[in-house]
């Protein structure tokens, strides 16, 4: 089949992505329209600009959000971005592929996603204490252990988390662990919860290979397989140490700032260490510099895009010489891309499966904090194995009962979740 050539600039929103997206799976699947209405937009959407008290003394103003797209199947769930590309519409999108997300799993979550339009890199750790400690005011109007919980995502981190909580536990005058999930351990996190994403991407991948009878090539799993990282941050770094520590061969790596290829393989915790000390991995040695544009159309086995939206596209796509694409960012393909690699047989791993190891870990974490009862890391991340080789059939199952991508039979799945669901609730009144 042909590739149809497209003329016009290819559309890069990310809330219109995520609707076509929604709207595609809808095609396959009877459902009542009233609830497919609903559910392509999202439930509430906040807007906050609010002041903070910069180093110098002078007050600078910030704009940021939270959106809940659903709250049919449990609390509102999603991380919160600090990034200056920040857009509603990006963090609409992010909440939207967040219900899927946690439909696909299976586990009792809504979908929600924060964002405040800031470069974090830019600020001291006392500004950017303030920055969150005002902004989780600004949205406790929606934040409540039972009601929305966030969790760390580009530009958050633990300790970020860790503000969050105290903030909001100041206000309440007791310690509300379970408000936020991605919490330092010393204050109610989950063992396993800062590698789950990287985890979960590695079950997926492995899941993928014996799906494609990769065996042939690699006998034992990752072993020997080439993998490409895009994005270094915390899903990028764990993702490519975890798939060294099962004997693939990480030959390139790269942050927003470049790339380092070697065809050999990458020492990744070498790599981790060299970013720690000089800022970035670029200038690494022992590798040649690439660009993060030629990171993704290397040779190799496995890609993995773990850093923003859009970065596959008509443009690239048909350049990609991986056999499978494992998304542990979230909306990393354009939609342009996936019909290429569709037609190309080359097997994507979509976002809202590959990269819910996360939000799997962050419900146990939740769930941990309610109770006041602590598991094993062994138990977490044997728990985790389970759901997603579980989520990773089904979804592989769907996608050939229906004849579609990935994606499309991942979206069936949730979708048909939250339908049900939403039918079994009533439309109130
Ligand atoms: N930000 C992560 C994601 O996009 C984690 C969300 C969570 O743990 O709530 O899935």
């Amino acid at each position: 089949m042909v590739m149809e050539i497209r003329t016009g600039p290819e559309q890069l929103n990310a809330f219109e992505i995520a609707q076509r997206q929604f709207d595609e799976a809808v095609e396959h699947m009877t459902l009542k329209a009233g609830v497919v209405k609903m559910l392509r937009l999202p439930k509430r959407e906040l807007t906050v600009n609010f002041p903070v008290r910069m180093d110098d003394g002078s007050v600078k103003m910030f704009t940021g959000y939270r959106v809940h797209h659903s709250t049919v199947r449990g609390p509102t769930k999603g991380g919160i971005r600090y990034h200056p590309a920040v857009t509603l519409d990006e963090v609409r999108a992010l909440a939207m592929w967040m219900t899927w997300k946690c439909a696909v799993v299976n586990i009792p979550f809504g979908g929600a996603k924060g964002g405040v339009v800031v470069d974090p890199k830019g600020l001291s750790m006392r500004e950017l204490e303030n920055l969150t400690r005002r902004y989780a005011t600004e949205i406790s109007i929606l934040m409540s252990p039972d009601g929305d919980i966030p969790a760390p995502d580009v530009g958050t981190n633990p300790q970020v988390m860790a503000w969050i909580m105290d903030t909001y536990s100041m206000h309440k005058g007791h310690s509300v662990p379970a408000v936020v999930t991605g919490k330092p351990i010393e204050i109610g996190g989950s063992q396993g919860r800062i590698e789950a994403t990287g985890r979960g991407v590695i079950f997926c991948i492995e899941a993928a290979m014996k799906r494609l009878e990769m065996h042939a090539v690699y006998p034992n799993g990752l072993e020997g397989a080439r993998v490409a990282v895009q994005g270094f941050g915390n899903v990028g770094s764990v993702t490519a140490y975890l798939a060294q520590d099962a004997g693939a061969r990480v030959v390139a790596i790269s942050d927003v700032r470049g790339g380092i290829y070697n065809p050999r393989g990458l020492n990744v915790r070498d790599v981790i260490r060299h970013r720690e000390e000089t800022g970035s991995v670029v200038n690494y040695p022992g590798a040649e510099g690439i660009t993060n544009g030629e990171l993704l159309t290397l040779d190799c086995d496995v890609l993995v895009p773990a850093a923003l939206e859009n970065q596959i596209t008509a443009e690239n796509a048909q350049y990609v010489r991986a056999k499978i694409i494992a998304e542990g960012a979230n909306g990393p393909l354009t939609p342009t891309a996936d019909a290429v690699f569709a037609d190309r047989k080359i097997l994507v791993i979509p976002d809202i499966l590959c990269n819910a190891g996360g939000v799997t870990v962050s419900y146990f974490e939740w769930v941990q904090g309610l109770q006041y009862f602590f598991w094993q890391e062994a138990q977490i991340n044997e728990q985790l194995r389970a759901i997603m080789n579980r989520s990773f059939e089904e979804v592989w199952q769907t996608a050939q009962q229906h004849k579609v991508n990935m994606r499309i039979g991942a979206y069936i799945r949730a979708v048909q979740r939250v339908h049900d669901a939403t039918v079994i609730r009533g439309i109130y009144p």
